[in-house]
């Protein structure tokens, strides 16, 4: 057992894992610094391997029989108390998450945190209200039956750690299933917060538990492990690849929410300025957001127009630090992210793309990346066909609805589209021919708990949100009476 806590920001921090209750260390560290300034070592956090996975698993199987024979209103006590901590602390957590990760610290405020405590309680009271589907056919009395499914591993991105994790994670334990949940490295203390919150709201030892590390070494570890009966990752496709073949030798159910490439389609009758202000929000968070539209395809015959509307809005953008309320770009995560952004625009700039507006990083030695727009040379240059997650936007032009829908179609993503127009008629007819997961007609990031939500294509496999979620961590049985069967 360890209590080794550091304090960030003034909050006190555990930088161990958590498992079956407590708080346990590891024999090596791995360095967390912040994105506000690199030279800020915020942390020393445990670096979990094969042996905490192991421990961990453990304690998620011991726990899973007595958390799965509650009801589902037992195990609703314990989200809605867990909810009501986070409501309590998002202070805390928010400045944690922005020193850690560099989102504003307004939006985590105001928004983002706030989401996790929504989720725990969105969940908790769907899992309650379940009307299993019941019908008569072929002479007997059928139903659908939900079940439990076992240990679960939730192994999530650097970007948005505290919302995305409990995303994943309050379905799960909803539906029964003990968790073991593994952040990222790059920004890993929020969720250790998360997890004082699981402890005050006395949850069962080993229900929800937590290891820190690396993805190659402990993420690995844990996504192998044949006792865990789901996966359910965020992160890049490259990394969902290796975990797919990980569940698939196990033959374990796996969702991925991996990365995106969304088009944002704005037809010239649309009304250019919303377009506008929000094609500029793609810029927020240094970009660093999946479902971003980084894909502008705009209809020609107002490409001028709504490039100068589109110009205007980025230069109002402010890089700064996160916690100044002035702020609206944020740094980027980690200079190896930095460098990986840098890298996509020399290279489309020297095969010959054209450079609207940004392309370099700010003359300090931070890490913040200025606004850019590319206009490429095709569409099969690679940053058209990649992601980039940082503010980088491209711009393309097209002159009918068909280029458009084949334009929007024609990378191997398919997380969000979006698209700008004052005709419903064309809004449905992009929104039937688009293949991605989120479609927004005139508006952005707007979310329902109940919608599903995941990606066609590379963007991802399977569908959360609402009880697609609950579905997942489940085992769905159909129950089957003949009809004539008397009680007894
Ligand atoms: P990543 O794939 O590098 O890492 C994600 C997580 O996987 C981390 O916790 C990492 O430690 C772990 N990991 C790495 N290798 C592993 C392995 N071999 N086995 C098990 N776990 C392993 O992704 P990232 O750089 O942290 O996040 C950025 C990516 O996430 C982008 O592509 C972004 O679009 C995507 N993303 C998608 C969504 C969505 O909802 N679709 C949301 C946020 C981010």
């Amino acid at each position: 057992m360890t209590n080794d806590r550091v304090s960030v920001g003034g909050v006190d921090v555990a930088t161990g894992h958590f498992i079956n209750g407590e708080r346990v260390g590891s024999a090596t560290t791995f360095e967390d610094r912040s994105p506000l300034d690199w030279n800020v070592k915020l942390a020393e956090v445990a670096r979990g391997g094969a042996l905490e996975a192991e421990i961990a698993v453990t304690a998620a199987v011991n726990a899973f029989p007595a958390w799965a024979a509650l009801t589902t209103q037992e195990r609703q006590v314990y989200l809605h108390r867990l909810a009501g901590l986070i409501d309590a602390n998002i202070e805390r957590i928010a400045t944690v998450e922005c020193l850690d990760m560099a989102m504003l610290l307004e939006s985590l405020r105001l928004r983002v945190i706030g989401r996790g405590a929504r989720n725990f309680r969105a969940y908790a009271d769907l899992a309650v209200a379940y009307e299993p589907r019941r019908w008569d056919s072929n002479g007997t009395h059928n139903s659908v039956l939900r079940m439990p499914a076992g240990p679960t591993v939730v192994i999530t991105p650097w970007n948005a750690p505290f919302m995305l994790s409990t995303w994943k994670c309050a379905p799960a334990l909803a539906a029964g299933n003990t968790v073991v949940l593994k952040p990222a490295e790059w920004s890993p203390l929020s969720c250790s917060l998360l997890m004082d919150l699981v402890d005050e709201a006395g949850f069962p030892p080993g229900v929800f538990n937590m290891v820190q590390g690396l993805g190659e070494e402990v993420g690995a570890a844990l996504v192998s492990d044949p006792r865990v009966r789901r996966i359910s990752f965020t992160g890049s496709p490259e990394t969902g690849r290796l975990i797919g073949v990980a569940a698939a030798k196990n033959l374990v159910p796996f969702t991925a929410e991996l990365g995106g490439k969304g088009p944002f389609v704005v037809f010239a009758d649309a009304d250019l300025d919303l377009a506008a202000e929000k094609a500029a929000l793609m810029y927020d968070d240094a970009g660093q957001i999946c479902l971003a539209g980084t894909r502008l395809l705009v209809e020609a015959s107002c490409r001028d127009a709504f490039l100068q509307k589109l110009t205007d809005a980025a230069n109002r953008h402010v890089l700064g630090d996160s916690r100044d309320p002035k702020t609206t770009v944020s740094p980027m995560i980690h200079p190896e992210h930095l460098k990986r952004v840098e890298g996509f625009v020399e290279r489309s700039v020297a095969s010959g793309d054209t450079l609207v507006y940004g392309g370099h990083k700010l003359k300090n030695d931070g890490l913040w990346y200025l606004p850019t727009l590319i206009e490429p040379r095709s569409n099969d240059a690679e940053i058209v066909q990649h992601e980039v997650f940082g503010p980088v936007l491209t711009m393309q032009t097209f002159n009918t609805e068909a280029e458009a829908i084949n334009l929007a179609n024609s990378t191997p993503y398919g997380l969000s589209a979006m698209v700008f127009t004052s005709d419903q008629g064309k809004a449905n007819r992009f929104g039937e021919g688009v293949r991605a997961g989120t479609i927004w007609v005139n508006c952005f990031l707007v979310r329902d708990l109940t919608a599903p939500f995941g990606g066609a294509g590379i963007s991802g496999i399977g569908r959360e949100g609402g009880d697609y979620a609950l579905d997942f961590y489940s085992e769905v049985k159909t129950y089957q009476v003949k009809e004539d069967t008397t009680h007894g």
